[in-house]
């Protein structure tokens, strides 16, 4: 039986996501930005908790952990690096571990950038990865604790996967991206489609999310940054692509 998903807002612009195995009934929410929404989740699917799998340490991300597990008793999966950072921490795990849900598998991919020891989860098999701040929808994450060469490499990590992996991340942030997305490739195609798209998806009050691999790599700039029409966009025609990147994460945090 494939893994089933249920999405809804926390805070102000954060993503939850649960994440339900039917032959077990093992159900994890991927972070925790606070409890109620997540306590709201479970009563609207009918799920039971058993699991938190943490993408970072932000308090965005772990709020609710802490009062989730006190009525749940469920395992709380964090990455190793940032563990003494985060609530009532049962696992770690970095880059190449596997984490359970129930039957469910998650490879854990190692994504620094964001934070030192962001990781994300990628459930091969079920075709979903939980990416949290590291990947948005036409965007990426503030470079904040590691640098961009490194966020860069992660990104290329995350645009190796399948073109058809569903990619759930932390934040609605994807109508902002697309404006500035499109002051870098005003012609992309697939860009502008996607524009019409998340206005489609905004106005009538759904979240712009999932994306795709495949979707992503066609119209978000910030994988793009090998792409030499990219480069000379921002005046760095034949450098590194990771300079390019940074090039463009620079503009966006201006922006
Ligand atoms: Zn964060």
């Amino acid at each position: 039986m494939p893994a089933k998903t249920h999405l809804f807002r926390c805070l102000q612009d954060n993503f939850g996501v649960l994440v339900h195995d039917p032959a077990t009934g093992a159900t994890a929410a991927i972070d925790a930005p606070e409890a109620a929404p997540v306590e709201a989740a479970l009563q609207a699917t009918g799920w039971r908790l058993s699991d938190i799998l943490v993408t970072h340490h932000h308090a965005d991300h772990t709020g609710g952990i802490a009062e989730l597990k006190k009525r749940h008793n469920c395992r709380v999966t964090a990455p190793r690096q940032e563990a003494a950072r985060i609530p009532a921490v049962d696992a770690t795990v970095d880059d190449g571990d596997n984490a359970k849900v129930g039957g469910l598998a998650a490879r854990v991919i190692a994504t620094p950038g964001h934070t030192a020891g962001h990781i994300a989860y990628w459930f091969d098999a079920e075709k979903l990865a939980f990416v949290g701040d590291t990947l948005f929808s036409i965007g990426c994450g503030r470079v904040i604790e590691g640098t961009a060469p490194m966020m860069w490499a992660s990104l290329l990590k995350l645009r190796a996967l399948p073109d058809d992996t569903q990619i759930y991340c932390g934040h609605e942030y994807t109508l902002a991206n697309i404006r500035f997305a499109l002051t870098i490739e005003p012609d992309n195609k697939a860009l502008r489609a996607r524009a019409d798209e998340a206005r489609r998806q905004v106005d009538a009050g759904k979240p712009t999310i999932p994306t795709t691999i495949g979707a992503e790599k066609e119209a978000n700039v910030f994988l793009r940054a090998d792409v030499p029409a990219v480069a000379a966009a921002v005046g760095l025609a034949g450098e590194p692509a990771a300079k390019v990147f940074a090039e463009v994460r620079e503009r966006k945090n201006r922006s």
